[in-house]
């Protein structure tokens, strides 16, 4: 589904991005890791179109990203991207209910309509009894949850986590991952999450690991035709 060549990114005089070369399957479920300041972030925002390479070539299926101006990446990501971060980024003036709903909201999907699939996918992340609460009032692992189901809601073909876990426990970190790669499995969704925690990547397909902008070992070798091994 991706396909990245000698990609290479720069901000100023840090190259954060040396030459990446890494092949992603559709449905496949990839953690990335890494220490601080390797270059993880910025390869998860290349492939999601947030920011354009300076060098190299990224394939999103036919598409090739680093040919695509701002408005027609942002396009891209609005129709098939989904996006999770540490901390969830709930709108804090807004139910449980109304954050999950938003994205719909936005697409233009009636109010009434937008409602029952959010509460569908609150009941599906174990948050039912929470629809009317404020991300204040929940803990980190339901507001964890509540953003997984606000990336999932518009039914993402590519769902991207950067440290979906990194700011919870270990017992909240596995659940919320545990979840998430339950829905996504069974949905097909390609996954891609950074993460420092190895729980949290020893429930992926696949890791490869970032130093200094590169990929260490060959990451893509460990793909197979039908498929990826762990
Ligand atoms: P962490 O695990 O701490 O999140 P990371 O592996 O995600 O680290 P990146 O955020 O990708 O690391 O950063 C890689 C390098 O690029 C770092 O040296 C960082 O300071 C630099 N960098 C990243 N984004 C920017 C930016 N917008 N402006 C300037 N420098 C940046
Ligand atoms: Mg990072």
């Amino acid at each position: 589904l991706f396909s990245l060549r000698g990609v290479t990114r720069s901000f100023g005089q840090i190259e954060a991005l040396r030459g990446i070369d890494l092949d992603i399957d559709q449905g496949e479920i990839l953690a990335i890791m890494g220490p601080s300041g390797s270059g993880k972030s910025t390869l998860l925002h290349t492939l999601a179109g947030v920011i354009p390479p300076d060098g190299g070539a990224v394939h999103y299926g036919n598409t090739a990203l680093e040919s695509l101006g701002e408005t027609a990446r942002a396009r891209l990501r609005l129709r098939d991207f989904g996006f999770v971060f540490q901390f969830g980024q709930l709108l804090p003036d807004l139910t449980a209910l109304d954050n999950v709903s938003l994205p719909l909201l936005l697409q233009g999907f009636k109010r009434r309509v937008a409602l029952s699939q959010a509460a569908s996918w609150l009941d599906r992340l174990g948050l039912a009894d929470h629809r009317q609460a404020l991300p204040g009032e929940l803990s980190g692992g339901q507001a964890q949850r509540v953003a997984v189901a606000r990336a999932l809601v518009t039914g993402p073909k590519v769902l991207f986590a950067d440290e979906p876990t990194g700011s919870l426990d270990s017992l909240a970190a596995e659940n919320v991952i545990s979840l998430l790669t339950d829905i996504t499995r069974s949905s097909g969704t390609t996954v891609i999450i950074v993460t420092h925690d190895s729980r949290t990547a020893s429930y992926a397909d696949r890791e490869v690991v970032v130093r200094d902008g590169r990929i260490s070992g060959n990451a893509n070798a460990l793909r197979t035709p039908e498929g990826v091994h762990a």
